[in-house]
């Protein structure tokens, strides 16, 4: 069904013959990539430098809320994507890192680890980010067999199941609260105590199947095909304990990758970087989208419409408020 045959990488000689793009982009998943789409339809000079094409999605084994397909495995969509963005030609370098940007004023130097620097008009850094892992032994074994980061993403597949959440925060509760249709059991464990708003922690008084366990610390995720528990310690007891479940969903924050950014250009506490309505960071010429950004949703489908948005505004800058030749 899928044509993976158009995947070629760009020699990096390709991309030294253009002196100065219009519009580099820094990353290849749903907003880098669906980004040098948008660009490339507009004829700007657009290239997409990348460690590995797909990002997140590789990590994602079913997807099942991206429109246009019932249920297609994360990997699938990301060589999807990918054909779509090759038939335009744009110039793929990848298997490489972006080590070092430099604000040139009005245009962008981009250092790469394969030792070449690429003159910029405009950039898009859409680097992503990475669900906050609990760092315990079993949990990195049972990714995928019992462990998942993503509620939205993955609530169906624990129905009728045991679900351990992760968490104390906003995202957890909404966690649990996307469980409620699915789950036959649900189990919030928090080292702590709760940092979600009220308004949300008010929703759980309603919820018969859910165990609340605070002050409690997870110490490792057990099983053997399969996750079949977790272990915690009580703080309160100072004993540990087997939890027995089927999933256990870790809600405790994403970590953005924007290390490259995060000295040039306004981020929040978390080190997400803040944009304006059309994806400018607050360098003009300096996009950021999906992941990396502030928005709270973490999702393929909003990330793949950030990258839209930044290609767009680029386009308008470039016509309008670019200062340089
Ligand atoms: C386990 C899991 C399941 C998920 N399931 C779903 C789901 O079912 N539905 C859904 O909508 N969302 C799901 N998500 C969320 C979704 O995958 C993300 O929201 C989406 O991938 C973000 O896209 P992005 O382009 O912003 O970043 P990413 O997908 O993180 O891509 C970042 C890109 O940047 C590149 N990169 C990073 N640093 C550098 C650098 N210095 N130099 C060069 N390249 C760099 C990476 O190689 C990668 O190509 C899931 C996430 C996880 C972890």
């Amino acid at each position: 069904m899928f044509n993976f045959s158009v995947e070629k990488q760009t020699q990096s000689s390709e991309f030294d013959n253009i002196k100065k793009w219009d519009f580099l982009v820094v990353g290849g998943g749903p907003a880098g990539l669906n980004a040098a789409l948008y660009a490339k339809r507009k004829g700007l000079k657009v290239g997409i430098i990348v460690n590995e094409i797909g990002g997140q999605l590789n990590n994602t084994t079913w997807v099942d809320n991206y429109l246009g397909f019932n249920m297609i495995e994360g990997e699938n969509l990301s060589h999807t994507f990918l054909d779509h963005v090759k038939q335009l030609e744009v110039p793929i370098l990848k298997g490489v890192y972006v080590q070092n940007i430099d604000y040139l004023k009005p245009d962008f130097s981009v250092s790469v680890s394969n030792g070449k620097e690429y003159m910029t008009k405009t950039l898009l850094v859409a680097t992503g980010g990475e669900p906050r892992k609990l760092g315990v032994s079993g949990e990195k074994e049972f990714i995928n067999k019992g462990v998942t980061y993503c509620a939205t993403c993955d609530a169906p597949f624990f129905k009728e199941k045991h679900v351990v959440v992760a968490g104390g925060g906003n995202s957890a509760v909404e966690g649990v609260i996307d469980l409620v249709p699915w789950a036959s059991k649900i189990t919030l464990v928090h080292r702590s105590q709760f940092r979600a708003d009220k308004i949300l922690l008010d929703k759980l008084n309603d919820i018969e199947k859910l165990d609340i366990h605070l002050e409690t610390q997870i110490l490792a995720v057990v099983g053997n095909e399969r996750m079949t528990g977790i272990e915690v310690l009580d703080k309160h007891t100072n004993k540990t304990k087997l939890i027995e479940a089927d999933g256990l969903l870790v809600e405790i924050g994403t970590v953005p990758n924007s290390g490259l950014v995060k000295d040039m250009v306004m981020t929040n506490e978390r080190g997400e970087v803040k944009v304006d309505l059309n994806q400018m960071t607050s360098i003009p010429g300096l996009y950021a989208a999906g992941d990396i950004t502030e928005q709270p949703f973490k999702q393929i489908i909003i990330s793949a419409a950030e990258g839209a948005k930044a290609a767009l505004a680029v386009n308008q800058y470039l016509n309008q408020n670019y200062k340089g030749e």
